[in-house]
């Protein structure tokens, strides 16, 4: 399985990266995970729509889809697509693309010619491809998913999407090869008392709780990339600042906790 960070940015506007969208493509297989501003135009230098296996939206925040709209344009004009492109949305999400296509003084069924829409529910599997996506309800401001992504190989990421810190996305990511997650505020004090977004410290400490091989944050202001950089590095944890445009390999790995067990228990079998 091949990760791609398509953009590592916020919400604001930001001059060496678009917003939010994770690339991971598995043999033939190709998912992109959030579309938020600017990531249209970066899936273009990748595989292109046309490449595309399907999307899968985290929540409705402009920086995690809002273009799925000059995606659509990638896709026939007119007369239905011949492959028209699978998009899973939260609930609601075929309300809010008609209520999309009337802001953008298009026609009513805009997206419905280019894109097949499945509204995905809470801890139901979707199958795209090579890849089983399921789902998993975290604390933002609005209602949000963290995905939990496995491969045909046993490989698995847990992309966190926006979200306060969460116990059960560090037991969701136990076992995980890779946990990505967000790391936008700089301090608390920018935060709800309701928590929705994460400091990189509660990002790393998330990480080593999991346990994973392998942890990428995303999600941050550009100009705070080295501070990151520094706070990941002195921590001891295997986790790194996501930057645009990186691709990392994931292999379906040994990990720490069921290989043990798994030793233990052929040992004990092959001498007992
Ligand atoms: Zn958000
Ligand atoms: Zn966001």
């Amino acid at each position: 399985m091949r990760l791609t960070f398509l953009g590592t940015g916020t919400a604001r506007p930001l001059p060496d990266t678009a917003a939010s969208g994770v690339l991971v493509q598995d043999g033939e297989t190709a998912v992109l995970f959030d579309i938020g501003s600017g990531i249209a135009s970066r899936l273009e230098t990748t595989v292109g729509a046309a490449g595309l296996s399907g999307l899968v939206v985290g929540h409705f925040h402009a920086d995690h889809w809002v273009d799925i709209a000059p995606l659509r344009y990638r896709f026939p004009w007119g007369e239905r697509a011949p492959r028209p492109l699978p998009v899973y949305v939260p609930p609601g999400g075929r309300d809010k693309l008609e209520h999309l296509a009337a802001a953008i003084a298009e026609r009513p069924g805009f997206f419905d010619a280019a894109f097949d829409v499945t509204e995905y529910e809470s801890g139901r599997p979707i199958r795209i491809g090579s890849l089983t996506v399921t789902p998993h309800p975290v604390g933002h401001y609005v209602p949000a998913w963290t995905m939990d992504i496995v491969c045909r190989d046993g490989s698995r990421i847990v992309y966190g999407g926006d979200m306060g810190p969460n116990a059960m996305v560090v037991e969701l990511a136990r076992g995980a090869d890779v946990l990505i997650l967000e790391a936008t505020l700089e301090s608390t004090a920018f935060d709800d008392a309701r928590r929705g977004h994460l400091t990189a410290e509660e990002a790393i400490e998330h990480v080593a709780l999991a346990g994973v091989p392998r942890g990428f944050l995303v999600h941050y202001p550009s100009e705070r990339r080295g501070i990151i950089r520094a706070l990941c590095a002195a921590s001891g944890v295997p986790v790194e600042p996501a930057v645009p445009g990186l691709t990392a390999d994931v292999e379906c790995g040994p990990r720490p906790d069921s290989r043990g067990a798994t030793v233990e228990a052929q040992e004990t079998v092959s001498t007992g």
